[in-house]
């Protein structure tokens, strides 16, 4: 008989937290998991899910104008924020009930309350229960930072928020530059918003590679958004129903609703880590070692609570290495390098490897193949969008580094792209790959000539 009334207590029934409980329970330990919310956590309910769903409801925009190249005639489109709300709601219901589901199936026993630390085997809940693990992992996620904190930043919304506004923003706001701001700027300029984008940096996405960034400020601002580098709001005032706003360039404008995007923070606060003597970051990330154990061997953590990379197959693959390694007796670590990423504007941004900034850093020698085109499908659609694509090469060993893709469905591009950047494919490779005609990809396999050539000392 244990001495403790579970093996594992999972705090936080994100996919992280849900994935090692059900790996965990198949091998026989006994598992509770504790959310004080929703069960899914942020990619299934406010984050990864609905806002994919809402970037193929803006497309629709798109798709009903470039069907006239066609020959289709198209009676004038009308969009309806509360259908899209609703349909959505329903969608993130059904998940998180097959989460739940699953769970059950797995015998795990899910425990609607929130949960605190109380010492390194020991967990309070809400409810008033108290309980003791043998191993706990917290995989409490992270939530939105709203910087900066200026007079009537309270009247700003996060991405929280968004999802579920009563009303359509007629005039958005979006403060921040990275990966939510121009998901959601680009969707509710598609969905008929206007939407004036601030950032403090001089471009969006910093951390992306140079030429993607400008490509895709270039069709935002074609797209309608107003990109404004180096300006920030300074303060926010109600006006009747919308709200007056101040900007750091002496600017004024009006606005429905202001988005505040500018980044995500470990969700540790109050969790009851410092009591059971977990070392966090100043950031409040717990730390980790490739294991994901912290400090205390009896508590793990994996997913966006540990700041490593924020993203969902990230936390998915620390969960399941975790409950392999601590319930199977595995020895399994999750390789951090080379992980795919893809920016869901429109135009969107498929990304694998180092970008030319990276590469040129790292490399003595790095070679630039690049290629910026036309797609088929706007010949007769008419519309002016460039499909942009970039291969990074190791100049001395031909392997490729990076490669950097803007452009229809290159999200799923940058996922088959993983597989061989991953292997150590090199230009070479691609080049003997045959080309499947026609597809846009196709370019992957036919660029030859190279657009630069860097060796370090060089400009
Ligand atoms: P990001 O870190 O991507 O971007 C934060 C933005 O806020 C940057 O533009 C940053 O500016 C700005 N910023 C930060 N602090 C301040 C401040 N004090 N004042 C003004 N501006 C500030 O965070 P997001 O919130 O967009 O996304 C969080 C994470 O969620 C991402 O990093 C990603 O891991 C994940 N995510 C992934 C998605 C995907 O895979 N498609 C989609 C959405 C989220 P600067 O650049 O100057 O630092």
């Amino acid at each position: 008989m244990s001495a403790f009334d579970y093996d594992l207590f999972v705090i936080g029934a994100g996919s992280g937290g849900v994935r090692a409980a059900r790996i965990a329970a198949g091998y026989g330990a006994r598992v509770a998991v504790a959310e004080e919310y929703r069960i899914g956590g942020t990619c299934v309910i406010r984050g990864c899910v609905p806002k994919k769903l809402y970037v193929y409801a803006s497309r629709f925009r798109d798709d009903f104008e470039d069907a006239a190249g066609f020959g289709w005639t198209v009676p004038p489109a009308r969009f309806d924020w509360p259908t899209l709300v609703a349909a959505k709601e329903k969608e993130i219901s059904r998940l998180s009930g097959i989460y739940a589901a699953n769970l059950e199936k797995a015998g795990v026993e899910m425990i609607s309350s929130r949960a605190v630390l109380t010492g390194p085997n020991a967990v309070a809940l809400s409810n008033g229960r108290r309980v003791s693990a043998k191993v706990i992992l917290v995989a409490t996620g992270g939530s939105p930072v709203m910087e900066p904190a200026i007079p009537g930043c309270d009247f700003a919304i996060s991405s929280n928020e968004i999802f579920d506004l009563p009303k359509f923003p007629q005039r958005l706001i979006v403060v921040g530059g990275g990966y939510i701001a121009v998901e959601f700027a680009s969707v509710f300029a598609r969905l008929g918003a206007q939407v004036t984008q601030v950032f403090r940096a001089d471009n969006i996405l910093r951390g992306f590679d140079g030429d993607l960034r400008t490509h895709l400020s270039d069709a935002m601002r074609q797209a309608g958004v107003a990109l404004k580098p180096g300006v920030l709001p300074t303060r926010i005032d109600r006006a009747g129903e919308a709200f007056r706003v101040t900007f750091s360039n002496g600017e004024a404008c009006e606005a429905d609703q202001i988005l505040v995007a500018t980044g995500r923070r470990p969700h540790t606060k109050g969790l009851g880590l410092e009591t059971a003597g977990v070392g966090m970051k100043h950031d409040g990330a717990v730390i980790v070692d490739e294991r994901s154990c912290t400090n205390v061997p009896s508590i793990y953590a994996v997913g966006d609570v540990t700041n490593r990379i924020n993203l969902t197959p990230v936390a998915i693959r620390e969960g399941h290495a975790f409950a392999d390694n601590v319930f199977g007796g595995k020895d399994m670590t999750v390789d951090h390098r080379n992980v795919p990423s893809a920016v869901f504007t429109t135009p969107e941004i498929g990304t694998i490897g180092l970008t030319e900034e990276e590469a040129r850093r790292d490399h003595d020698v790095v070679d630039v193949y690049s290629a910026t085109f036309r797609p088929m499908k706007a010949t007769l659609s008419g519309r002016a969008e460039k499909t942009f694509m970039k291969i990074l090469v190791d100049g001395r060993t031909d392997r490729v580094l990076g490669v950097h893709l803007l452009g229809h469905e290159t999200g799923e591009m940058a996922q088959l792209l993983a597989i061989p950047v991953r292997m150590g494919a090199t230009k070479s490779d691609f080049d003997a790959t045959m080309a499947l005609h026609p597809t846009a990809s196709e370019e992957l396999v036919t660029m030859r000539t190279r657009s630069a050539r860097h060796e370090r000392g060089s400009a």
